[in-house]
């Protein structure tokens, strides 16, 4: 099939030529004739299979052609987490380049001010986390009422960072009469209940998710001590040709801490994290994309959905939490049929979250042994010199983990253990079920 027979006008046929491709994705020839028939649609597809434009392209040509109102926009597309939102609004701008549409970029971390003027000048679409849109909804900054067609995007990730609650909120704002799309790579029965209660006789579309990873990227694990990583990591850097790559860290103060050192041997390294400004979260992507950095050390929700292409590299510096975490992690590399490699480092304390990921996988890890004598000795000199110092620090640490245990029971909040506080991967949110 050819994307002329899809529906799409002139304006839009000219920049997808411009973006190369030759022809619609199997989800693009499914949805787009059905969402321009003014269809609801539930896609069942995952990143990759280029469901993004499947819903952007036909979005543009349905609002192509109307004028937008200050303060009512007339379409909201609703993302999971900062990163994907923030893709989705290129694409955007990407496909409706000759369409003189204008969009608002509603998420967390970025100046709420800015966002409010856009507002007021008026935008065709919104593109939004849930969060920041009801933040802004509450103060009276936006009218839903004009909203003609909602999309919700990675529905099943909202669902695992507990943001269901809000999508209904959200929906219920919204006039009724209004085309609804969801996209979900799963359909868990909480989502199902969503489709029923939201959509108004979809049509269901679905596809194949793309290669796995699983199968195209080559994966390797090293047993090590928690002190050897850094020395592990930077041997493994040097032997293996890496050209850039993403590292993954369980906690955004490993991020933070590792990046330090990277930076002080010298390596071109920054992080990625939650807590970061979303402008330095931005910059920080741009510059690995063309290259000025080489090593992003990065947390689950900063390295999700984010389109690179040639990364060769992949390293896990912990195990992560979630099994499905690792598929995605790993997925950074590997895209478009190029090689990849990915490392995980395995630590004693590991045993079941590996066993998780390997089953999730389907198959074992091949265990490599990456001499790191050097990176050992060093690290043993280090501990004896340091080991009043840490036994120091140890107490202060366990200090402050139970003065912020009673902070936390003074103001209602259940204790974390195993300092559940600092997992990183969930964005601005920690999940209501980290809380139970
Ligand atoms: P997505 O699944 O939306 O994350 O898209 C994955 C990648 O596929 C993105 O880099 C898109 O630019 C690309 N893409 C989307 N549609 C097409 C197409 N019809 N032909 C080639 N590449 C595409």
């Amino acid at each position: 099939m050819k994307f002329e027979e899809l529906g799409l006008s002139e304006p839009i046929l000219k920049a997808i030529k411009e973006c190369g491709y030759d022809s619609p994705t199997p989800i693009q020839e499914k949805a787009i004739p059905n969402i321009l028939m003014a269809r609801d649609v539930v896609g069942l597809a995952q990143t990759g299979t280029g469901k993004t434009a499947g819903f952007t392209l036909p979005m543009i040509e349905i609002l192509h052609g109307g004028r937008a109102k200050a303060r009512m926009p007339r379409s909201l597309i609703l993302s999971p987490t900062r990163e994907l939102a923030a893709q989705i609004a290129d694409n955007f701008d990407l496909y409706g380049k000759h369409c003189n549409l204008s969009k608002a970029l509603l998420i967390g971390g970025s100046s709420m001010e800015d966002q409010i003027r856009i507002l007021e000048r008026g935008v065709d679409v919104l593109i939004a986390t849930p969060g920041r849109l009801i933040d802004l909804f509450e103060r009276g900054n936006i009218l839903l009422t004009d909203i003609k067609v909602l999309v919700i995007d990675e529905a099943d990730r909202m669902l695992d960072m507990g943001f269901i609650p809000d999508i209904e909120k959200i929906c219920s704002l919204l006039p009724p009469m209004r085309q609804t799309l969801l996209f979900s790579a799963t359909m868990p029965p909480e989502i199902k209940n969503l489709t029923k209660k939201f959509l108004s006789n979809p049509r269901e579309v679905a596809v194949a998710p793309p290669a796995s990873a699983a199968e195209t990227v080559d994966q390797f694990r090293v047993e090590v001590s928690p002190r050897a990583k850094n020395a592990v990591l930077e041997k493994l850097i040097k032997q293996e040709d890496v050209k850039n790559a993403f590292i993954f860290c369980n906690r955004k103060r490993d991020v933070d801490s590792l990046t330090k050192w990277f930076k002080n041997k010298g390596y071109k390294a920054e992080a990625m994290h939650g807590d970061l400004a979303q402008s330095h979260r931005s910059e920080t992507l741009e510059k690995f994309k063309n290259g000025d950095i080489n090593l992003l050390i990065c947390s689950d929700v900063a390295g999700r959905g984010i389109d690179v292409d040639s990364v060769s590299h992949v390293f896990n510096y912990d195990v992560p939490v979630n099994p499905d975490d690792y598929v995605h992690r790993i997925g950074r590399t590997g895209r478009a049929g190029q090689s990849g490699r990915a490392w995980m480092f395995v630590t004693k304390y590991d045993d079941k979250q590996l066993s998780a990921v390997e089953k999730r996988i389907g198959k074992p890890i091949e265990v490599v042994e990456v001499d790191a004598g050097a990176a050992r000795k060093d690290d043993d000199r280090r501990k004896n010199k340091t080991s009043d110092a840490s036994s120091r620090k140890s107490n202060s640490d366990n200090a402050q983990r139970s003065d912020r245990k009673a902070d936390n029971k003074k103001r209602g909040k259940p204790s974390k253990d195993n300092n559940v506080d600092d997992v990183s991967g969930f964005g601005d949110e920690i999940p209501a079920f980290f809380n139970n």
